[in-house]
């Protein structure tokens, strides 16, 4: 099933090139009151919400694609994760280009840098506008397959992870270049793009195979495989999961192949993912200042 969030925040099917407004089956979802609990709550209410889609599609009212605004899939995550350096090719060219690597010491590996955290007001939907924060600076593409967590769950074992998972999307980690810490540089507004929809779980059986590819302006950027993580999903959910609970709705961002390259105002980015579908999105006319 394929799980859109749309124009003024209604949820939608993604059929084809339709998109079928079940917006009826969030009543499924529990009123709350100060405080929420943490969690993103069309996520933690997912297989009711799913199966009151299921039943309300055959008489929903039908869109097409390209004429609805597509927002993240997932509104509220507590965190969003991120994984540094884990494609070995990406990890090479880093070190030969000192405009990605600013001194840093790229003979570590995941496995000394840990993970980061992109700041949760970055994120945004492909119907919306990336815009850039510094004219003056690089401003990368990343294209990284996207998990969204299931359930609560902490000191999670590789062998149980996938079942942690909601679903996938397709994730763009754009990144300021420069020699400030990952968590600030890469969490201006807008710099978190998650979308075009979820694909739940059932759909991949297999997250470590997938081809993964983006476009900037239609000329090939990046074009690898999930097989190529030095980190599988499962190992990054343990990992993730050996320093902090995970919730409902977390977005994992399973780190960026190599062809990494600026963009700039008024370009367009496509990005492609085996089995989930393709985002597309513009870089703004206009900086955000
Ligand atoms: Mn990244």
């Amino acid at each position: 099933m394929k799980l859109c969030r749309f124009d003024d925040d209604r949820l939608g099917l993604v059929q084809g090139g339709e998109v079928l407004d079940v917006s009826a089956a969030l009543e499924v979802i529990p009123a709350q009151r100060w405080p929420i609990a943490p969690g993103d709550p069309l996520i933690v209410h997912l297989e009711r919400v799913a199966e009151r889609a299921r039943a309300l599609a055959a008489g929903a009212p039908r869109r097409k694609l390209h004429a609805v605004k597509l927002k993240s899939p997932v509104a509220n995550p507590t965190k969003i994760v991120n994984a540094p350096i884990n494609y070995q090719a990406h990890i090479d060219e880093a070190k030969n280009d000192q405009g990605i690597a600013h001194g840093r010491d790229m003979s570590k590996g995941i496995w000394d840098w840990g993970l980061f955290l992109k700041a949760t007001s970055a994120l945004i939907g492909p119907g919306e506008e990336i815009r850039l924060r510094f004219p003056e600076r690089r401003n990368d593409h990343e294209v990284e397959l996207a998990v969204v967590i299931g359930k609560r769950c902490n000191h999670v074992k590789m062998e149980g992870a996938l079942q942690c998972i909601a679903g996938y999307a397709i994730g763009l980690d754009m990144t300021i270049r420069g020699p400030e810490l990952q968590c600030f540089r890469k969490s201006p507004d807008t710099y978190a793009v998650c979308g075009p929809w979820l694909v739940t779980r059932d759909e991949i059986p297999d997250p470590n195979n997938l081809d993964l590819s983006l476009r900037v302006n239609g000329e090939l950027r990046q074009n690898s495989n999930t097989r190529r993580l030095v980190y599988s999903v499962e190992r990054l959910i343990e990992y993730a999961s050996s320093f902090y609970t995970l919730y409902p709705g977390d977005l994992i961002f399973t780190g960026t192949p190599e062809g990494v390259g600026p963009v700039k105002p008024g370009d367009v980015i496509t990005a492609d993912i085996e089995c989930i579908g393709r985002l597309e999105i513009r870089v703004a006319d206009t900086y955000d200042q």
